[in-house]
This record gives C-alpha cells, sequence and structure tokens, in this order.
C-alpha cells in the first residue's frame, strides 16, 4: 500500500497546544470482523494486535487518578477484545462514561449474541458507524451483506432502548464515500433519520459527520489514484479557523494497543508519538500510559502535519463530528 506519511510531515497547519484532558480514547487492537475501504487504522479479520491486561489495569488506574470524564473506546472492533467487558465493568463503577464505538455488525457475529444487552446493562454510549443509509453505498464501503446486517442491529439497539431511553445514547457516524467533504451535518442528520425512520422504523440521537483523512488505506488509495494533491487541496481550501479551537486533541488523548500516546488517532495511526516541551518532532521518545499517571500534558505542543487540515476543513471534524453547527 502506498504511504502519505512522508507528505504530511512538513506543514504550515497552526501549532496548536493541549488543554485540559477529559477524555482518553483508548486502541483496544487491530482485530475487527470487517475491513473497510476508508479504515485508517487498516483492521481486519486477521490482525492480531490486542490490548493485554496490563495496560487495561493502568488505563483505569489513569481514569481514576485525572477524574476523567469519558472513556472512548475504539479498535478495530473494540468489543473482540477479551478484556472489553472488564475494562467497561470497572469504568462504569468509576462513574466514567464509556463510549463503544461500535461497527455494528459485530452485535450480528456468533459468539456476542448478548453484546447488545451488555451495553445497554452499563449504559454504555454506542457511537455506531452507517456511511449512508443505501444499501448500495454501504455495502461497496464496508462490504456485501454489511448494510443489512447494520439495520438488523439497530433495531436490536431500538428494542433495548437505545436512541429512545435518554440513558441509552445512540449516535451514529458519516464519512463520505470517496475523496470529498461531508455534506452539512444537521442536514445530513435530518434525512438519515426520515430515511432510516421511514424505511425500517429506527431512531437514532446524532448523526456525526467524520472527514475522510489522508492517510493509511484512504490515503493509499488517493495516491493510488493521483488523488492526494487534489485532495489535499480540497481540505486547505475549506480551512476554516474558527475550528481550530475545538479540535479533539485539545482534551484528549489516544492510547494505541500498547498503551502508547499519542495527540489522536490520526497521529497513532501515523506514528506521530505525543511529545513533551523538549522534544524534537519525529523523534521516537515514546509515551506511555505510566507517565499518564503522573502527567495530563496540559500545555505540551501537539504534534501537527497536513493531516490536521483534515479536522478544520469546512464545519470541522472529529470523533464527536462536525465542529460547527
Ligand atoms: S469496522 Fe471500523 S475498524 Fe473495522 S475495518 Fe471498518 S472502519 Fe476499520
Ligand atoms: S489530526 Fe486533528 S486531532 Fe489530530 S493533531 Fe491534528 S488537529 Fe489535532
Amino acid at each position: 500500500m502506498l504511504d502519505t506519511r512522508p507528505l504530511l510531515l512538513d506543514t504550515d497547519f497552526p501549532s496548536l497546544n493541549r488543554g485540559a484532558l477529559t477524555t482518553l480514547q483508548v486502541n483496544l487492537g487491530y482485530l475487527c470482523n470487517l475491513s473497510c475501504t476508508h479504515c485508517h487504522v487498516n483492521a481486519g479479520p486477521k490482525r492480531t494486535e490486542l490490548m493485554d491486561r496490563d495496560n487495561v489495569e493502568l488505563v483505569l488506574q489513569v481514569l481514576q487518578r485525572h477524574r476523567l470524564q469519558v472513556l472512548d473506546l475504539t479498535g478495530g472492533a473494540p468489543e473482540m477484545n477479551p478484556h472489553f467487558r472488564y475494562l467497561v465493568e470497572e469504568a462504569v463503577k468509576l462513574g466514567v462514561e464509556v463510549i463503544d464505538r461500535c461497527n455494528l455488525t459485530i452485535l450480528q457475529e456468533p459468539g456476542y449474541e448478548d453484546l447488545a444487552e451488555f451495553l445497554a446493562r452499563h449504559k454504555v454510549t454506542v457511537v455506531a458507524s452507517l456511511p449512508c443509509y443505501s444499501e448500495q453505498n454501504v455495502n461497496e464501503q464496508r462490504g456485501k451483506g454489511v448494510f443489512g446486517d447494520s439495520i438488523d442491529a439497530l433495531i436490536k439497539l431500538n428494542s433495548l432502548g437505545y436512541g429512545i431511553d435518554p440513558q441509552l445514547p445512540l449516535n451514529l457516524v458519516y464519512n463520505p464515500n470517496g475523496a470529498f467533504l461531508p455534506p452539512p451535518q444537521m442536514q445530513l442528520e435530518n434525512d438519515y433519520k426520515q430515511q432510516l425512520r421511514e424505511q425500517y422504523g429506527i431512531e437514532f440521537n446524532s448523526l456525526f459527520t467524520i472527514t475522510n483523512m489522508p492517510i493509511s488505506r484512504f490515503g493509499g488509495m488517493l495516491l493510488a489514484k493521483g488523488k492526494y494533491h487534489d485532495y489535499m487541496e480540497l481540505l486547505k481550501g475549506s480551512y476554516s479557523d474558527s475550528n481550530l479551537e475545538t479540535v479533539m486533541c485539545h482534551s484528549l488523548i489516544s492510547v494505541d494497543w500498547q498503551g502508547n500516546l499519542y495527540d489522536c488517532d490520526f497521529n497513532q495511526m501515523l506514528e506521530l508519538p505525543l511529545r513533551d516541551t523538549q522534544q524534537i518532532i519525529g523523534s521516537d521518545r515514546q509515551r506511555h500510559l505510566r507517565q499518564l499517571l503522573e502527567t495530563d500534558f496540559q500545555g505540551n505542543p501537539i504534534v501537527i502535519g497536513e493531516h490536521c487540515y483534515g479536522c478544520t476543513a469546512g464545519q470541522g471534524s472529529s470523533c464527536g463530528g462536525a465542529l460547527e453547527d
């Protein structure tokens, strides 16, 4: 696969510094039941990297030490990590809001039949990717049969109260099926709500629109099709200064399956570790969850690159969707 990393390191993106830490976003591993074309972690059924129990314990200690508000679990399919349920149960006991970034189809896989009930019992917020309400677009991006399985999973979540009971939030994620920016979030949310309600009787809370980052599998596709420079021009041409204040790296630290720290999930994929004030960008000094027991790195410079324009383009983009209304 072609790699955009060397093209991203030299940037004129404005400098950023870390603010107060509220959220730990933990990648529990790259194992996934799907292998989507846009996946920025190149996850799939053959990946073997999974966070071990020692690092899971450290995650819990960090949550407690800094009284963090949110534990945001990603993967791969985070639910496929054997310690997923333990981590959720213990984090909930600490009063932390747990977010499960769920690909929906995992709820339909053999061996995971009781997963939806588990999530509901622990009041886990479900953020579920559904790149479109059209069957053809979803299957094209995520694989044959994925749309039908996703719809069945959403019906199951609704039957447990998700998207209906205020204590059981169900949010969907849209990302473009190509080298273009997402449409306005509110307009698309209204379309999704209408289509999913009319066709399948499905309810959900919010739609998050997320810009495709020019990295990993999507970045490789851009290079292979000769579209990388056009896409970067699109991101840069749509830069909005107002999104700079609210980019997610201000308040979030991303943790990889080995417990290493990054300013965000994208930097994790680009192997750009979180650094301290003295450190040179690109040096390989790696910060770990253990250091996070001592400091929250507030005020430290954030490691930036050309890909950061993906967070500030148009309405802005983060794990919680657009940054502007
Ligand atoms: S479901 Fe998510 S983690 Fe899995 S391959 Fe698709 S995008 Fe990647
Ligand atoms: S990609 Fe986005 S979240 Fe990550 S460091 Fe750049 S601006 Fe921050």
